[in-house]
């Protein structure tokens, strides 16, 4: 039931549905800097996963390559993504 402070016809979906559809998003991609991981191949993928791991890159050094690359991420996703995504395998 949606609360009457809410209003009827403001929730768009099920709650439960759109919990369970977070937690199964696709391939565990949650993030910018993994969706961008998981469309990347080849070099630019080894060199963008290098630079991750390498805690002498800072987010921002990372966010200004990317932009030149042509890829708007934010250093603060980027950030994020260093603390809180496991890498993909
Ligand atoms: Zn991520």
């Amino acid at each position: 039931m949606v609360p009457t402070w809410i209003g009827e016809g403001v929730a768009k979906a099920p709650l439960r549905d759109l919990l369970e559809g977070a937690a199964s998003s696709p391939k565990g991609i949650k993030c910018r800097t993994c969706s961008l991981l998981s469309d990347l191949s080849g070099d630019d993928l080894a060199a963008l996963s290098e630079a991750l791991s390498d805690p002498k890159i800072s987010a921002p050094m990372i966010a200004k390559a990317l932009d030149g690359y042509g890829v708007r991420v934010s250093p603060s996703a980027i950030s994020r993504h260093r603390r809180e995504c496991k890498p993909l395998e």
